[in-house]
């Protein structure tokens, strides 16, 4: 290698160390304006090239102040991982080795290591070690791939092969989903031409499980294909869909059950919580996140089919220039949209090698233990109300309680953006049940129980002063 590429992967190694090192006391969220990052990152195109390591160092001096905190220990607004330093040396190794892991002959070793990994994730999430994994960008696109595989497969019970006529003429899809359901699945429903707005809404209870009664009845009539989502950890509550009753509905109907487990289905990684995930075993695919729970750097989630012959189908295509697979081999490009990509097993296997079943276990529960700290913390102070039973890592509290509706949500927005400027920890907004609430997830290999009760101790402060406000605001009217 030449000196000077040698270098700037020192330095990118450099800064790399420095950062991790400074992942604690860092700002919990980015600290400069767009205009700021704007400033420090713009220029006129490049007309010449520049020496490698001063590219690397103006990249990250321009970048710093617009980095979140994602990576750090009190970031709670988001539900993704923290970027394990396991899975980043192996991603660091996955760029240096250039592969593309689209196909065993891109890369043998990825091809491999993928088919391993596919085995551990089955095994960790009890699920039947023969369905299929494909490796994605995330959750969406697991989503997505797994809906290819239940469209083709319920399209072509009715007679009609979808892969290779398209939907125009083809018998309707019913497709049921949860009134609580994450944004990303109607997504991934248009991207597929079956249309996020001609999908029967299911009602669902005060968590946001699926009531199998309202979904009983919106089939009781049904005929013709059916597919039926569920999901595992709802993005607010964290709630689980009642899976065994709904599997139940849904094949006697004939039809295909998707799970979207984002982040939920990692429970069944902990023999402590398996039991919230009961009966997802039955269901015909699932969608699940490598870069959430399992703490693999972004990005990775996984497209899991029980019919990998209905996976293939909706996924595989042909080229003179590649080989048509079969063999021992598990050939990457037939179970995902892409075909050159990164090679997303490398990180899958370090992540699941270093954590072990009884480490991804032990973290796990420990974020569902630290969740509710911070909620029983929150719950004892006036005026602070949780919504929801902390079922998993996850809830959702509002400030203000006994003030109206629209002064809870003022006060509530008030709290965050305090909490936000004093730099502790980071928490966002979010909307539950038309009330402006503050999510609260648990979810960083980093976090320590010190950490959650120094944030409990900024989100309290901050509570305190805005509610602070009130009082003298009523006494000086
Ligand atoms: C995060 C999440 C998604 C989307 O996953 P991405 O990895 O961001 O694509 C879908 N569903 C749920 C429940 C989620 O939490």
């Amino acid at each position: 290698m030449s000196d000077e590429y040698r270098v700037a992967l020192e330095q990118a190694c450099a800064l790399a160390l420095a950062f991790h090192g400074s992942r604690a006391s860092r700002s919990p969220s980015a600290t400069a304006s767009f205009e700021e990052l704007w400033a420090a990152l713009n220029g006129s195109t490049p007309e010449d090239g520049m020496v490698a390591h001063e590219v690397i160092r103006q990249l990250a001096e321009g970048a710093d102040a617009g980095l979140m905190g994602a990576a750090g220990p009190r970031s709670f607004a988001k539900v993704t991982g923290g970027s394990h330093p396991v899975g980043v040396a192996a991603d660091w190794l996955t760029s240096v080795w250039g592969q593309n892991g689209g196909s065993y002959l891109g890369s043998p070793a990825n091809a491999v290591t993928e088919q391993v990994a596919a085995r551990w994730l089955l095994d960790l999430l009890s699920l039947p070690a023969d369905c299929s994994i494909g490796f994605t960008t995330g959750a969406t696109m697991a989503s997505f791939v797994c809906l290819a595989a239940a469209r083709g497969k319920v399209l072509r019970q009715a007679g009609w092969n979808a892969d290779a006529d398209g939907l125009f003429g083809a018998p309707a899809i019913n497709v049921c989903i949860g009134n609580d359901a994450h944004a990303t699945i109607f997504a991934a429903l248009r991207y597929l031409g079956l249309g996020h707005n001609r999908v029967i809404r299911i009602p669902t209870d005060d968590v946001g499980r699926m009531q199998v009664a309202a979904l009983s009845s919106a089939l009781a009539s049904h005929e013709g294909p059916l597919i039926v989502i569920a999901q595992a950890g709802q993005i607010n509550t964290g709630a689980f869909d009642p899976f065994s009753e709904i599997a139940d509905v849904v094949h006697r109907h004939g039809g295909w059950l998707h799970v979207d487990g984002a982040f939920g289905l990692w429970a069944r990684a902990s023999p402590g919580l398996i039991h919230l995930t009961a009966g997802i075993e039955h269901a015909d695919s699932w969608a699940v996140d490598g870069h959430k729970w399992l703490q693999v750097p972004h990005d990775c989630g996984y497209a899991i089919v029980r019919d990998a012959q209905a996976h293939r189908q909706a996924m595989a295509f042909e080229a003179s220039y590649l080989p048509p697979g079969g063999g021992a081999c598990r050939e990457p490009f037939h179970y995902v949209p892409e075909l050159s990509r990164r090679a997303r097993g490398f990180a899958t296997w370090a992540l699941i090698r270093a954590l072990g079943r009884s480490g991804i276990a032990a973290m796990i529960e420990q974020h569902c233990r630290l969740a509710r700290r911070m909620a029983e913390r929150l719950a004892s102070e006036p005026g602070v109300e949780i919504l929801n039973q902390v079922e998993l890592n996850q809830f959702v509290v509002q400030f203000g309680s006994g003030e109206s509706p629209e002064c809870r949500d003022q006060l509530t927005k008030a709290v965050v953006e305090r909490i936000q400027a004093a730099g502790v920890c980071y928490v966002g907004e979010a909307v539950w049940r038309d009330r402006l609430v503050m999510r609260f997830s648990v979810i960083s290999w980093a976090t320590t129980q010190q950490d959650i009760d120094q944030s409990a101790d900024s989100i309290v402060a901050a509570w305190r002063q805005v509610s602070a406000g009130i009082i003298r605001g009523r006494s000086e009217r």
